[in-house]
């Protein structure tokens, strides 16, 4: 076999948790780190995330007076996914949570407790973001940019890895396209951090049927390219049919409002006229299911001045705001007449639940309906982020995370609390990323 070029550690996709891996694993000078991207024009999905960490533990909390803990974040986890099976990676990526926060504001990031941005199944306000609320871009340009420090690090763009190699079992390489040409890799480790499947209409069609048509929000990259390859080693895929999903896409726009608008009082009405849903008793996720349900698959969200006030500054709420997604109505009036209803319907329909506020005028309204915007199933890890077989052993020299690996949600996307999918792939990146320097450091002092 001849190889094009050799580096100790491969890592298939440059977003969230291909960038992690790689920054940590270059913490060792003696290993030779290369990220082969796809397409950073066309993107990841952590640069058009709203950029939330789910930690708990940090000093960040602390400071605000919060009491969490790695293991209430586990537990709540578990409450709403029900999956004990995956107790063990739950359990490593919660304790490596509260590091990566607090590392990245040691980098330079700037980065605070979202006090203001509570979320259903969330038993303390663990949601840390950037101090502007500008989202993932941000923190993504943050992260490349510390990459491109590195002396031992490459980052290739327009590389798309299209195959594994191995011997004997073990995975020895990728084999990866650019320029038109075929590069062989050699790599003492393999990272897949590829994300899921969601932009492949065929892999969503055979896995998760349930959804119908949602709206996709998430980028075109992910097409579960290398679900195929592990599959070929004997890997394993669990929970494909659970996803990502948002009940807070606005029809028309594909923006998506704010999940803390029901803690400020937003209330959701159908079509015909109904009040169908705890608003705060469901995550965005969970939401997207109760909407489709719907009729017309959509509901309008209303809120006032005070949830706007609470909300606005969010990257989400901006973006709304900057694409007309949100419409003004002075009165209850001209509010009922948008929801084909009588005053008096619209009232009733505004009543609000027991020790909740009532909306006052004026109102803004925003119809919003169900959409994914990525999958949660994928490969079989361990703890620390290696590949399993069928018979449970890992695949040598393959390690899986983020969107590429089984995730949080559990088997169904009701499971899916806020912050698990960047959780997933910046933990799992930052946990296989020390796994292979300390590997390497390990092997010298031998
Ligand atoms: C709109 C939106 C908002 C979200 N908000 C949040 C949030 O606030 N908090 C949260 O925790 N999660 C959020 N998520 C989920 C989160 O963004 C993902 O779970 C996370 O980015 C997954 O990380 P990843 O590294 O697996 O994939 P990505 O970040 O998507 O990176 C994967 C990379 O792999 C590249 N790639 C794909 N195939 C190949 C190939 N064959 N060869 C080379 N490269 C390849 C892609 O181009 C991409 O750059 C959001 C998702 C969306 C879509």
């Amino acid at each position: 076999m001849t190889w094009d070029i050799e580096v100790d550690v491969a890592v298939v996709g440059g977003g969230a948790c291909g960038v992690m891996t790689a920054l940590r694993a270059a913490g060792d000078p003696g290993l030779v780190v290369a990220v082969f991207e796809r397409s950073a024009r066309e993107g990841c999905n952590a640069a058009i995330s709203s950029g939330s960490l789910a930690a708990g533990g940090t000093r960040f909390q602390a400071a605000a007076g919060i009491d969490d803990s790695p293991r209430r974040h586990a537990e709540d986890i578990l409450r709403a996914s029900g999956d004990e099976e995956w107790r063990p990676v739950v359990e490593a990526l919660c304790a490596a949570a509260p590091r990566i926060v607090e590392w990245l504001a040691d980098t330079g990031y700037p980065i605070e407790i979202g006090t203001d941005m509570p979320r259903a199944g969330m038993t303390a306000p663990r949601l840390h973001t950037d101090t502007g609320r500008l989202g993932g871009a941000r923190l993504m340009r943050h992260l490349r940019a510390l990459l491109a420090a590195r002396d031992n690090a490459a980052f290739v763009d327009e590389a798309r890895a299209v195959d594994l190699v191995s011997r004997d079992g073990e995975v020895t390489g990728v084999v990866v396209a650019q320029n038109g040409a075929l590069q062989r890799v050699r790599a003492g480790a393999v990272v897949l951090a590829a994300d899921g499947f969601a932009a492949d209409e065929a892999l969503v069609e055979q896995y998760l049927p349930h959804l119908g048509t949602p709206f996709y929000g998430g980028v075109s990259t992910s097409t579960g390219d290398a679900l195929p390859w592990a599959l070929r080693l004997g890997a394993r895929l669990r929970n494909m049919g659970a996803g990502l999903r948002s009940g807070l896409v606005v029809v028309d726009h594909g923006t998506r409002v704010s999940p803390a608008l029901p803690f400020n009082g937003a209330v959701l009405v159908n079509l015909d006229g109904e009040r169908f849903v705890d608003e705060e008793s469901k995550g965005y996720s969970s939401m997207a299911g109760v909407l489709r349900r719907q009729p017309g698959e959509r509901a309008a969200m209303i809120w006032d001045a005070a949830a706007m006030a609470a909300t606005r500054e969010s990257e989400m709420m901006r973006e709304c705001l900057a694409a007309g997604a949100v419409q003004d109505r002075a009165t209850l009036g001209d509010l009922a007449a948008s929801l084909h209803l009588t005053t008096g319907q619209a009232d009733r329909a505004l009543a609000p639940l027991p020790g909740r506020r009532r909306l006052t005028a004026p109102y803004h309204l925003a119809w919003v309906t169900h959409g994914l915007l990525a999958t949660q199933g994928g490969l079989v890890i361990d703890p620390s982020g290696r590949v399993l077989d069928e018979a449970g052993a890992p695949i040598p020299g393959l390690y899986a995370g983020g969107g590429t690996a089984c995730g949080l949600a559990g088997p169904h996307s009701d499971g899916y609390l806020s912050g698990n999918g960047l959780l997933s792939a910046f933990g799992m990146g930052w946990i296989i990323g020390n796994h292979l320097a300390e590997r390497t450091t390990r092997a010298q002092v031998q």
